[in-house]
């Protein structure tokens, strides 16, 4: 490609990405709704990873179990996630699992970043394009609040902090995941939250909210109060509190998060 070819087909894909396109796709038509039968036997998870890097690259489905129904695939997943014994068996089997229709438009799965001992794990919504693009959840604009926010309160990554989401896979045009989405991915959140077992959980949002807990009421009336979710034999404190992209919205409700990040300060400070 010649230098001035280079600069019109850069400065078409910076107009299209101005215009709002931030999805490629292949020219052949694929038909992502053809029911395939599925397999007879559930898969093991293959041996885990060597490193404590939680970011998974998507891998190709052909001779993976694909679910015919949503129900199937709910079913799969709960059978696959209790399977797994450890953070990087979840990790591996979530990237392996495709009974979710979000993973045929990802590019990568978004399964968790900070420290795997961090004592705050916090569950947002489901990655956006930076997420997808760089495969670890809230690094984008809302993450960057998100980060600072924890960092003003003595919280890092690299120390205190577990991050992930309700979704390993970015709905496309970061549209609202429907209820199947939810209902399907939920058994891998809920095994990562038992296999992490985190000091306190913080929800960041009302799909992880009403996701993870029992409540018909939104963030707005929960924020701020403590409940508690038993997942077999583990219990943990949970606080609910505003997703930091309504915050990026709506500064003026920054005090009422901060105040659930100070209430979660205080509760792990008297555990010491
Ligand atoms: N919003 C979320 O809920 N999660 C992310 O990872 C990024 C944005």
């Amino acid at each position: 490609m010649n230098a001035t070819v280079g600069s019109d087909v850069r400065a078409l894909l910076d107009w299209y990405l101005q215009a709002g396109v931030d999805e490629t796709v292949g020219e052949a038509p694929v038909n992502r709704f053809e029911a395939v039968p599925p397999a007879k036997e559930f898969p093991k998870p293959s041996a885990p990873p060597p490193s404590h890097s939680v970011q998974v690259k998507r891998e190709p489905a052909a001779d993976r179990p694909r679910p015919a129904s949503a129900d199937e695939s709910q079913s799969l997943a709960e059978h696959i996630a209790a399977a797994c014994n450890t953070l990087d068996e979840l990790a591996d089997a979530i990237a392996n699992f495709n009974g979710c229709n979000l993973k045929n438009t990802a590019t990568n799965t978004v399964f968790a970043d900070g420290n795997p001992t961090g004592r705050i794990m916090i569950v947002g919504e489901a990655p956006g394009a930076d997420e997808d693009r760089q495969g670890k959840p809230f690094v984008g604009v809302s993450g960057q609040l998100l980060d600072r926010m924890m960092a003003a309160a003595g919280y890092s990554r690299s120390d205190a902090l577990y991050i992930s989401n309700i979704l390993p896979w970015r709905p496309p045009g970061n549209r609202k995941p429907t209820p199947v989405e939810v209902a399907i991915c939920l058994p891998f959140i809920r095994r990562h939250i038992a296999l992490k077992r985190p000091e306190v959980l913080m929800l960041a949002g009302g799909t992880s909210l009403s996701a993870l807990m029992a409540t018909e009421l939104g963030i707005t009336r929960m924020r701020g109060r403590w409940m508690s979710l038993s997942l077999g034999d583990f219990e943990v404190p949970v606080m609910p509190t505003y997703h930091p992209a309504f915050l990026l919205r709506q500064p003026a409700r920054k005090a009422e998060a901060w105040r659930d990040i100070l209430e979660i300060k205080a509760r792990l400070a008297n555990a010491d």
